[in-house]
């Protein structure tokens, strides 16, 4: 299957693919990636459960390809030191963050322009200093409201190729992949959180929607930080 063949029945996929072969589909997506951009083939890993499964995926396929982490300030210890440990044992991780100073409480009053600072600027600069063609994603179209719309190639950027290898799998599904396969988690799974972020920002929440504890109480509520929504090329540094 080459990228540019990729189906686009994407509900389908979802519903028509057992375990086994969604874990085959997503295996051959980014070898043909990585066959296609090579070095320039790199993962994203936000240190949550989905990047886990893709962070392992990839190492399946190859060992030499790289990632990237996006670490804020306000990240929680837990997620800290799960980065640590993984930086350490995969040191092709590159860690990328914005530590300039911001302006107090601008989480609260405007998460949209916090996380544009201190998320969506160090992506830009890690897609350019690490030269992506293609930057492989968690992303999954079962998690809630915001990502019911995305394929699992895209080009949002032009010249930039984003990857969603895991787009189709459902949520046991990727519990199911990382116990099957032993799969080191970030420890804060263990206390109730379903979707991961900055401490303020993330909350322990029930319900269907997966990204419901992101961004409770501000207009932003179950939404996105901005990384798989705003243009990643088009920016001075
Ligand atoms: S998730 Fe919250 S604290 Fe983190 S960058 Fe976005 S608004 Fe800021």
């Amino acid at each position: 299957m080459s990228l540019q063949q990729v189906a686009e029945n994407i509900t389908e996929l979802v519903e028509g693919l057992n375990f086994a072969e969604k874990v085959e589909r997503s295996l051959a997506l980014i070898d043909d990636a990585h066959r296609e951009f090579g070095d320039r083939l790199v993962v994203a890993n936000s240190l949550g459960k989905d990047s886990s499964v893709v962070w392992h995926l990839a190492k399946r396929v190859s060992d030499d390809i790289r990632g990237f982490i996006i670490t804020t300030r306000f990240k929680p210890p837990q997620t800290k030191q799960f980065m640590a440990e993984e930086v350490a044992r995969y040191p092709e991780l590159r860690v990328f963050s914005n530590d300039e100073p911001i302006e107090e409480g601008l989480c609260a009053t405007d998460p949209d322009r916090c996380c544009e600072l201190l998320k969506v600027q160090p992506t830009r600069r890690a897609i350019q200093e690490m030269h992506v063609g293609c930057w492989v994603t968690g992303l999954r179209c079962t998690e809630g409201r915001t990502r019911t719309d995305f394929t699992e190639v895209q080009e949002l950027d032009k010249g930039l190729i984003k990857l969603n290898p895991i787009l189709i799998w459902y949520e046991r599904e990727v519990w199911q992949y990382l116990a099957l396969y032993g799969v080191p988690v970030n420890p804060l799974y263990k206390e109730g959180y379903r979707s991961l972020g900055c401490e303020p920002c993330t909350r322990i929440a029930q319900g269907i929607d997966e990204r419901a504890g992101r961004w409770i109480g501000t207009s932003k509520c179950g939404g996105e930080c901005g990384i798989h929504t705003k243009p990643l090329l088009d920016y001075q540094i």
